[in-house]
């Protein structure tokens, strides 16, 4: 007797994320009409990186939709480090800015670490900053890096309890892999992670509770690695719309698993948005 295929429950980024930022919108609306101004992101690109361009015009259209102001500063390609940390220390200072977005990567020349720690750490909604990362390390209020909040909020809305699972990341970048491996422990997960230097990965993968894959590569991970019943997510998102996670074999084996597009992704840009009314509220209290 065979047994029915098994396909696992999708876990819904963008309704998820609609629903965080209708919430945002009406807080943004009620600090607009108590202080007379309304929260303001500032967003920093350098040069003209065209999927750079894309996502800021995105967060900012998110913005304009959440009711949050955003003041876009354009900067060319050639600014030097001592340029781009005047320009962000004069938006930390600035009292009408409320957040402050560096879109990343700047350019080779740029020391990018300075930039970062030129944002205020009660400015920086997109958590960057090295407070910002050991707020996120010692269970300390601050403000979390997008993406890896937006996965813990996914978790959350699906009732996945991180404690006592075996979590497994797979890709330890400074804005990805690093923080969600730190939230995920610091709600009592025990964490592995995984990078290029890792042998038997398919072994290591195959303990995976939770798994979160962000490595950047096509399909990288294999349905046959994956433990029945795991909680799958993708955070890749790699050129035509494709996670790193081999979507149709993993959801045989999942109970749950994000979608790409339309699960990690839009809880980013929720998050981004989220902090910075958070930030705004926190500044003119
Ligand atoms: P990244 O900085 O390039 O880091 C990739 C990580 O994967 C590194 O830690 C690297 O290891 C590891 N890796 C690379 N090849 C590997 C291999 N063969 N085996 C095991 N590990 C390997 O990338 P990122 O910025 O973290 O982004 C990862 C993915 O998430 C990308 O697809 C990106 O587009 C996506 N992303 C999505 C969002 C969103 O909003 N949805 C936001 C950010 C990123 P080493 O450290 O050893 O080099």
């Amino acid at each position: 007797m065979t047994s029915a295929p098994k396909t696992a429950r999708f876990m819904d980024g963008t309704a998820l994320a609609r629903e965080i930022t209708e919430r945002t919108a009406a807080r943004a609306k009620a600090l607009t009409e108590r202080t007379g101004k309304a929260p303001c992101l500032a967003t920093v690109l350098v040069g003209e990186d065209p999927a750079s361009v894309t996502y800021v015009k995105m967060k900012r259209n998110r913005c304009a939709k959440a009711g949050i102001e955003s003041r876009h500063v354009e900067l060319p390609a050639d600014i030097t480090t001592e340029e781009l940390v005047a320009t962000l220390t004069g938006l930390s200072e600035d009292p009408d800015v409320h957040g402050i977005l560096l879109q990343h990567p700047v350019g080779e020349h740029i020391d990018e670490r300075a930039a970062f720690e030129a944002i205020a750490p009660e400015k920086d909604v997109d958590g960057v900053t090295m407070a910002s990362f050991a707020a996120m390390g010692f269970g300390l209020p601050g403000f979390a890096s997008c993406t890896p909040g937006g996965i813990m909020r996914l978790l959350d809305a699906y009732d996945v309890d991180p404690t006592g699972k075996r979590a497994v990341v797979v890709g330890r970048s400074a804005i990805l892999g690093k923080p969600v491996g730190l939230l995920l422990l610091g709600r009592n997960a025990t964490v592995t992670y995984c990078h290029s230097r890792t042998t038997d990965l398919s072994e290591v993968v195959r303990e995976a509770d939770i798994l979160v894959a962000a490595v950047g590569r096509p399909e990288f991970i294999r349905g046959e690695d994956i433990k029945e019943g795991a909680v799958v997510i993708d955070a890749g998102y790699n050129p035509g719309n494709v996670g790193d996670v081999h979507f149709a074999s993993a959801a045989e084996r999942a109970s749950l698993i994000t979608p790409v597009p339309g699960g990690v992704g839009p809880m980013t840009i929720a998050v981004l948005l989220e902090q910075t009314v958070d930030a705004a509220e926190r500044l003119t209290a």
